[in-house]
Protein backbone atom coordinates (compact mmCIF):
# COMPACT_ATOMS: atom_id res chain seq x y z
CA UNK A 1 0.00 0.00 0.00
CA UNK A 2 1.19 3.97 -0.82
CA UNK A 3 1.34 6.13 1.64
CA UNK A 4 0.03 9.45 0.03
CA UNK A 5 1.21 12.96 1.62
CA UNK A 6 -0.57 15.38 3.41
CA UNK A 7 0.49 18.56 3.67
CA UNK A 8 -0.39 20.74 6.88
CA UNK A 9 -0.54 24.09 5.75
CA UNK A 10 -0.44 26.92 8.32
CA UNK A 11 -0.94 25.77 11.98
CA UNK A 12 -3.67 23.87 12.19
CA UNK A 13 -5.28 22.60 8.31
CA UNK A 14 -4.65 19.48 6.47
CA UNK A 15 -6.12 18.44 2.99
CA UNK A 16 -6.72 14.87 2.80
CA UNK A 17 -7.90 13.92 -1.09
CA UNK A 18 -9.18 10.03 -2.13
CA UNK A 19 -7.08 9.10 -4.48
CA UNK A 20 -9.59 6.91 -5.64
CA UNK A 21 -12.57 9.60 -6.11
CA UNK A 22 -11.63 12.82 -5.85
CA UNK A 23 -13.38 13.40 -2.87
CA UNK A 24 -11.58 16.16 -0.17
CA UNK A 25 -11.91 16.94 3.45
CA UNK A 26 -10.04 19.24 5.62
CA UNK A 27 -8.99 18.34 9.12
CA UNK A 28 -8.13 20.61 11.78
CA UNK A 29 -4.92 19.52 14.22
CA UNK A 30 -1.93 21.04 15.50
CA UNK A 31 0.23 20.78 12.97
CA UNK A 32 3.58 20.46 15.48
CA UNK A 33 1.53 17.21 16.89
CA UNK A 34 0.77 15.51 13.92
CA UNK A 35 3.77 16.04 11.81
CA UNK A 36 5.52 13.09 10.51
CA UNK A 37 3.06 10.98 11.69
CA UNK A 38 0.43 8.41 9.72
CA UNK A 39 -2.95 7.96 9.78
CA UNK A 40 -5.29 5.48 8.25
CA UNK A 41 -8.04 7.78 6.35
CA UNK A 42 -11.26 5.65 5.41
CA UNK A 43 -13.25 7.98 2.65
CA UNK A 44 -16.79 9.00 3.82
CA UNK A 45 -17.98 8.98 0.07
CA UNK A 46 -16.59 5.74 -1.67
CA UNK A 47 -15.13 3.58 1.27
CA UNK A 48 -11.15 3.82 0.05
CA UNK A 49 -9.61 3.09 2.92
CA UNK A 50 -5.52 4.59 2.60
CA UNK A 51 -2.55 6.32 4.52
CA UNK A 52 -1.49 9.03 4.93
CA UNK A 53 1.81 10.75 6.46
CA UNK A 54 1.61 14.56 7.41
CA UNK A 55 4.49 16.87 6.08
CA UNK A 56 4.88 20.47 7.34
CA UNK A 57 4.93 22.10 4.09
CA UNK A 58 8.17 22.77 1.94
CA UNK A 59 9.51 25.96 2.65
CA UNK A 60 11.68 26.02 -0.11
CA UNK A 61 10.00 29.11 -2.22
CA UNK A 62 11.28 29.89 -5.89
CA UNK A 63 11.26 33.40 -7.48
CA UNK A 64 10.06 33.72 -10.25
CA UNK A 65 9.00 35.84 -13.47
CA UNK A 66 6.84 34.04 -15.09
CA UNK A 67 3.42 35.35 -16.86
CA UNK A 68 0.10 34.26 -16.12
CA UNK A 69 -3.34 34.85 -15.91
CA UNK A 70 -6.32 34.97 -13.05
CA UNK A 71 -9.68 34.02 -13.37
CA UNK A 72 -12.33 35.12 -10.63
CA UNK A 73 -16.22 35.32 -10.63
CA UNK A 74 -17.47 38.50 -9.73
CA UNK A 75 -21.56 39.83 -9.12
CA UNK A 76 -20.52 41.81 -12.48
CA UNK A 77 -19.75 38.62 -14.29
CA UNK A 78 -15.82 36.95 -15.41
CA UNK A 79 -12.97 38.59 -15.15
CA UNK A 80 -9.97 37.39 -17.05
CA UNK A 81 -6.48 39.36 -15.54
CA UNK A 82 -3.25 39.30 -16.37
CA UNK A 83 -0.56 38.82 -13.24
CA UNK A 84 3.45 38.40 -13.10
CA UNK A 85 4.47 35.67 -10.52
CA UNK A 86 7.05 36.57 -8.50
CA UNK A 87 7.28 33.28 -6.18
CA UNK A 88 5.99 29.79 -6.27
CA UNK A 89 6.14 27.15 -3.53
CA UNK A 90 4.77 23.98 -3.51
CA UNK A 91 2.05 25.55 -0.92
CA UNK A 92 0.90 28.53 -3.28
CA UNK A 93 2.65 31.72 -5.18
CA UNK A 94 2.41 35.16 -4.67
CA UNK A 95 1.77 37.31 -7.99
CA UNK A 96 1.50 41.25 -9.06
CA UNK A 97 -2.08 41.67 -10.40
CA UNK A 98 -1.78 43.68 -13.69
CA UNK A 99 -4.00 46.25 -13.16
CA UNK A 100 -6.78 47.57 -10.06
CA UNK A 101 -8.26 44.71 -9.49
CA UNK A 102 -9.35 44.54 -5.44
CA UNK A 103 -9.21 41.02 -3.91
CA UNK A 104 -10.42 39.45 -1.15
CA UNK A 105 -9.36 37.50 1.73
CA UNK A 106 -10.64 34.11 1.30
CA UNK A 107 -11.63 34.50 -2.22
CA UNK A 108 -11.24 31.96 -4.89
CA UNK A 109 -9.50 32.52 -8.16
CA UNK A 110 -8.30 30.51 -10.63
CA UNK A 111 -4.63 31.14 -11.89
CA UNK A 112 -3.26 29.47 -15.57
CA UNK A 113 0.09 29.59 -16.24
CA UNK A 114 3.41 27.63 -18.21
CA UNK A 115 6.71 26.99 -15.99
CA UNK A 116 9.91 27.49 -17.79
CA UNK A 117 10.70 24.03 -17.61
CA UNK A 118 11.90 21.87 -20.25
CA UNK A 119 7.89 20.87 -21.21
CA UNK A 120 6.37 24.33 -20.06
CA UNK A 121 4.25 22.71 -18.13
CA UNK A 122 0.85 24.04 -17.77
CA UNK A 123 -0.43 25.15 -14.04
CA UNK A 124 -4.01 25.46 -13.82
CA UNK A 125 -5.64 25.68 -10.29
CA UNK A 126 -7.75 27.04 -8.07
CA UNK A 127 -6.57 28.71 -5.22
CA UNK A 128 -7.52 30.65 -1.89
CA UNK A 129 -6.44 34.62 -0.88
CA UNK A 130 -4.30 34.69 2.47
CA UNK A 131 -2.28 37.92 2.18
CA UNK A 132 -3.19 40.94 0.39
CA UNK A 133 -0.52 43.80 0.57
CA UNK A 134 -0.05 47.13 -1.62
CA UNK A 135 2.35 45.25 -4.03
CA UNK A 136 1.38 41.58 -4.47
CA UNK A 137 -1.34 38.90 -3.49
CA UNK A 138 -0.13 35.36 -1.62
CA UNK A 139 -2.59 32.62 -2.25
CA UNK A 140 -2.83 29.25 -1.47
CA UNK A 141 -3.09 25.74 -3.76
CA UNK A 142 -6.82 24.67 -3.13
CA UNK A 143 -5.98 21.33 -3.68
CA UNK A 144 -3.42 20.16 -5.82
CA UNK A 145 -3.36 17.06 -6.99
CA UNK A 146 -0.54 14.43 -7.51
CA UNK A 147 0.20 15.39 -10.82
CA UNK A 148 0.66 19.16 -10.09
CA UNK A 149 2.60 18.63 -6.82
CA UNK A 150 4.66 16.16 -8.99
CA UNK A 151 5.22 18.97 -11.77
CA UNK A 152 6.01 21.53 -8.75
CA UNK A 153 7.78 19.08 -6.67
CA UNK A 154 10.46 18.93 -9.92
CA UNK A 155 10.83 22.72 -10.99
CA UNK A 156 11.04 23.27 -7.28
CA UNK A 157 13.84 21.44 -6.54
CA UNK A 158 17.17 23.30 -5.65
ZN1 LIG B 1 -13.19 8.19 -2.04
Amino acid sequence: MTTQKVFISGKSEALIVCQKCGQSKTIEADAAAIRGKTAQIRCKSCGNSFQVVFEARAKYRKDTALQGHFFRKTALGDELGPMAICDLSLGGLRFEPTGKTMFELGEVLTVEFHLDDAKKSLIRASVVVRSISERDVGVEFAAPDEHMRKVLGFYLMP
